[in-house]
């Protein structure tokens, strides 16, 4: 007998340009910085989405307690405590553990990157104290204030959600 690959409690998929067709999907972050929301998943509490980042200078340091995978889009950026550049077309790996600091470079005008996080984000100041995170509740939460100030409502973010 042939066996079924019937699969009827899969959750629906999600198909969609990656680059929003309407700005208001990108949700702004922190000074001229915005994240797109691509999948926003509760059950492993990690998560997908576009960073943009339209100023160069040094950003957050944070440390990843599981891994992030990275896709660069546009423009370039390094962390500080390394010597590589992730330049356009690059894919980067960051493991569980890793400490870093993002930088662009004033020659940049703009750089996006697909990041996928599979936990979080843990901000830290110079001293190694914690400062703050983003998880995928505290992004939710962002994108339901956001989606409803802009006109789209909060339930918007549902869309992303699994
Ligand atoms: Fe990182």
């Amino acid at each position: 007998m042939k066996p079924s690959l019937e699969a009827s409690h899969a959750i629906p998929d999600f198909v969609t340009q990656a680059m929003p067709e309407d700005d208001r999907y990108w949700v702004p972050q922190a000074d001229k910085v915005w994240f797109r929301p691509l999948l926003l998943n509760t059950v492993n509490g990690e998560w997908v989405n576009l960073l943009k980042v339209a100023r160069s200078g040094v950003f957050t340091r944070h440390r990843h307690p599981a891994p992030v995978h990275g896709y660069v889009i546009k423009g370039s950026w390094r962390y500080l405590e390394h010597d590589w550049v992730a330049t356009e077309g690059t894919y980067v790996f960051e493991p569980p553990g890793e400490i870093h600091t993002l930088v662009v470079d004033e020659t940049e005008e703009e750089m996006i990157t697909l990041f996928h996080v599979c936990g979080a984000l843990v901000y830290y100041d110079d001293d190694n104290q914690p400062i703050g995170h983003d998880d995928v509740h505290t992004k939710i939460e962002m994108c339901k204030a956001h989606f409803e100030e802009v006109g789209l409502g909060a339930d918007a973010v549902l869309q992303f959600i699994r």
